[in-house]
């Protein structure tokens, strides 16, 4: 996750309030040394069950539940398990959550486990109701996703109205001081709307927008991605949304997720005109570490299989009806986890091996394994240059 605002500014909303320690030991470039390993994050998808069809959906959702699906015992179980963990964020995703019976009850029992939570919906069944509710359980955030306007929306999330009630969704959020924000996957077919999504992020007053970039899994095939041009423009846009935002003094705070060069990128653009700013950043960037799938990010999917993400369900590192998660996470006896938590830059290859940045950046490492069959081969997605990619990381930065 790249945090523009956060490096650009120091400031933040939900990422702020969600964890606010986290925050401060990251923000606090004197703290370099003090990188923390432990899992911050699980995504956890409830339910294979989805009232939408979306074209880029990386679950394969459908309109039933998997018959294998948790029953509400294990999952109380493993909420239990996640609080003896001191988990701080757990982000519950589908399918669409909504769906999952009991959805409620598993979300006050995480609060009463003093665990975050982040819901992660298409929002058509979010009512002023259902609004009301989860402010009354105190849920932290909710992200809806809107992949592009009206009919682009619809017909990418296959179905009609779909837009109109996710914008509705994010209006009932925020009457009722619910913290909200747009996740916006892009690709081809929408990435021409991405400006006026996030003007009317701006509009509705939501509190983050996060733009998803894709990888390749389930129905989200690499060829509906967008070009690498496409991908800067992208970037030199949010780059500038968060100057205008900062300038204008709105309360929303830009992110990307899933393309850990977008810091790398921003970083160059800032070295070309203020030192202390860019030394800054690098010491923010190498606080978070790049891609941390199975390292501090992890997922436990509609059956309890145990995943480094949600995009990576190939890799089954144990099931939670066999073994407890605490124990399959930290004990994975998986060659490709073990890899991936002890220090992995040494393994890089192609351009990510070349790169000057690669202790801090590393590339995502499941996109270049989906494209190239490597693990440890090149990010094809990288936006650095073979001549940037070698510029000199000034002494004292580290
Ligand atoms: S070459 Fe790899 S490590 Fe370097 S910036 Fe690009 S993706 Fe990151």
């Amino acid at each position: 996750m790249i945090a523009l605002n956060q490096l650009l500014y120091k400031s933040g909303t939900v990422s702020r309030y969600m964890d606010e320690n986290r925050f401060q030991e990251e923000t606090d470039s004197s703290l370099l040394r003090y990188v923390k390993k432990d899992l911050s994050v699980l995504f956890w998808n409830l339910t294979l069950k989805c009232n939408l069809n979306c074209q880029h959906c990386y679950a394969n959702a459908s309109a039933k539940p998997d018959p294998g699906e948790l029953s509400d015992g294990q999952i109380s179980d493993l909420i239990r398990d996640l609080k003896n963990m001191g988990l701080p964020v757990v982000i519950f995703s589908g399918g669409e959550p909504f769906l999952r019976t009991g959805f409620y009850d598993f979300i006050r029992q995480a609060k009463e486990s003093k665990i975050r939570v982040s819901i992660s919906t298409n929002g058509t069944l979010i009512t002023e109701t259902v609004a009301s509710e989860l402010k009354d359980l105190n849920v932290d955030y909710a992200g809806i996703s809107i992949d592009g306007m009206n009919d682009i929306h619809d017909q990418f999330r296959g179905m009609k109205n779909s837009f109109n009630r996710a914008v509705m969704a994010l209006n009932h959020l925020k009457n009722n001081n619910v913290m909200t924000g747009i996740r916006f996957t892009v690709t081809g077919y929408n990435y021409k709307d991405l400006k006026k999504v996030v003007e009317l992020g701006m509009e509705i007053g939501v509190d983050r927008f996060c733009l998803y970039h894709l990888v390749p899994s389930g129905r989200g095939a690499k060829s509906i991605d967008i070009s690498k041009k496409e991908r800067k423009k992208v970037l030199d846009y949010l780059m500038e949304t968060t100057y205008n935002i900062h300038d204008q003094h709105i309360d929303m705070e830009v992110l990307t997720v899933d393309n850990p060069s977008d810091g790398l990128y921003l970083l160059l653009k800032v070295m070309k005109e203020d030192d202390k700013l860019a030394k800054q950043i690098y010491r923010l960037l190498m606080k978070r570490g790049g891609d941390g799938s199975g390292i501090k990010a992890g997922n436990i999917d509609p059956v309890g299989n145990v995943h480094p993400n949600q995009f990576w369900w190939d890799l089954n590192m144990g099931n939670v009806k066999e073994k407890r998660f605490s124990d399959i996470w930290k004990s994975s006896t998986d060659p490709v986890i073990k890899e991936i938590r002890e220090n992995s830059s040494k393994k890089l290859s192609g351009k990510c091996g070349r790169c000057n940045f690669k202790e801090v950046c590393g590339g995502f490492r499941l996109r270049a394994l989906r494209v190239n069959g490597d693990l440890w081969s090149e990010d094809p997605d990288c936006l650095l240059s073979e001549k940037e990619i070698k510029t000199e990381i000034p002494e004292g930065w580290i």
